[in-house]
């Protein structure tokens, strides 16, 4: 963009907000800037309308995230091919991994490969409802007896896995009038959900038993832990063969994360349910993987350059001082920090896409900041849209800025903060 022309339009954005009438009564006409940041202060003072905020701040500073709504679908097609197409179950739990729950399953709903969504909050399959989702939504977490009741009504598929379940699904389908529609989660091995395979027979006969269940599907977690995922597989399947065996329902059978959808071709079975990979990062071993089938990341981290400056040799950067200037150079700062969701170790080696170069993450990351050294010449501007994680580099892809900063692509990306505004692209 044209960095004069954006300059100019940001300054009209706030001379035409601090002329707001009311507001600029009794405040005197100072210079607009001024009158802006006071007209800022009484908003919070008074709690003043929003949308006169949003017009104030347009177009915005502050970070947003866009969502590539043509790389979720290219990721669901890889994922297709790389499954023999096998039916997605799309993975949308903790907001759909950073990306925004209503957002990402709006794109994925109209695809025919996507069969349905899974969510592990009660709050989260209500949202996806709310929002108009109509695929089958399954819980894979617990609900508590209202809560069950309110999901079941909204064609939430509930999991089944504990011992209370035949009593608590046969008072809630005499409630409802009919059988209570969900999914057989069983622990191979994971030891976190699910019931303990071992044990699992005797209690689905009684479970089948109460009629008060319609088993749409059987599920199970790999460990991801390669030798054992093997041994977890063998349960999973000597149970299904007994249930088959005794004329018990199972449904759909699925068990394939991200990684199993790359590595475990002989657990792909009815259906896969991928998360990460839908959007746009690899689960395990990134290199192998890509080579194996290349993604697109599906989430962009933006801000704009709030202040550049020069330092001086010897002048220092942000809390602690760790990074001092050994030679005059330029700096620039994003309002983006850590509260976020970019990682405090973005200094060990993150670097942001400004214009057509690359600039590195320096001194500190704090909470609503982080700075990145530009060098002998002030290529960057006030105004400038920066990129800290997308799509436009591959220093950029989630996968290589989780490695730059030491964390788990699944941290970088779940920890995206929920308030950050998110724009379908
Ligand atoms: C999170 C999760 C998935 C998806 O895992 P990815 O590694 O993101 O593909 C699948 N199944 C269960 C039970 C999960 O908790």
């Amino acid at each position: 963009m044209d960095r004069r022309r954006f300059v100019q339009a940001a300054g009209l954005g706030f001379a035409g907000a601090a002329v707001s009438p009311a507001r600029a009564v009794g405040r005197g006409a100072g210079a607009a800037s001024g009158a802006a940041a006071s007209a800022t202060l009484a908003d919070s003072a008074t709690g003043a309308g929003r949308s006169d905020v949003r017009v104030r701040l347009s177009p915005p500073f502050d970070p947003w995230l866009e969502i590539d709504a043509a790389a979720l679908r290219a990721n669901v097609g890889h994922v297709s091919r790389l499954t023999d197409s096998r039916p997605i179950m799309a993975v949308v739990k903790n907001n759909a991994y950073g990306l925004g729950l209503v957002e990402t399953a709006g794109v994925l709903e109209p695809l025919d490969q996507i069969a349905g969504f899974a969510v592990v909050k009660p709050s989260a399959a209500l949202r996806l409802r709310d929002a108009g989702i109509r695929k089958p939504v399954l819980l894979m977490g617990l609900a508590e007896a209202e809560e069950a009741e309110a999901l079941v009504r909204r064609q939430v598929e509930l999991s089944f896995y504990d011992d209370g379940a035949p009593q608590r699904m046969t008072r809630l389908a005499r409630r409802l009038q009919a059988p209570v529609r969900g999914h057989v989660y069983l622990d191979t091995g994971m030891g976190r959900m699910g019931i303990a395979y071992h044990r699992a027979l005797p209690w689905l006969r009684i479970l089948a038993a109460t009629d008060a269940v319609d088993v749409a599907g059987t599920f199970m977690a790999f460990t991801e832990e390669t030798e054992f995922d093997r041994e977890q597989f063998l349960r999973f399947r000597t149970y299904a063969d007994s249930v088959e065996n005794i004329g018990l329902p199972l449904g759909r059978l699925h068990a394939a994360s991200s990684n199993g959808v790359y590595h475990l071709p002989y657990a792909h079975l009815d259906m896969v349910r991928p998360g990460i990979a839908l959007y746009g990062a690899y689960p395990s071993r990134p290199d192998e993987e890509r080579a194996i089938q290349a993604l697109t990341p599906a989430v962009r981290l933006c801000a704009r350059v709030v202040r550049v400056e020069r330092l001086r040799t010897g002048d220092g950067v942000s809390y602690g001082r760790n990074y001092v200037a050994t030679e005059p150079t330029w700096t620039a700062t994003l309002p983006v920090g850590h509260t976020d969701g970019y990682p405090r170790s973005a200094v060990e080696g993150a670097r942001v896409l400004i214009g057509e170069r690359l600039y590195p993450v320096i001194g500190a990351v704090s909470a609503s900041h982080s700075i990145v050294e530009v060098g002998p010449e002030p290529t960057v501007a006030v105004g400038d849209k920066a990129v800290l994680m997308g799509s436009d580099h591959a220093a950029l892809e989630p996968n290589r800025v989780a490695e730059a900063t030491g964390a788990s692509v699944y941290d970088l990306l779940m920890h995206l903060s929920p308030a950050l505004p998110r724009t379908v692209v």
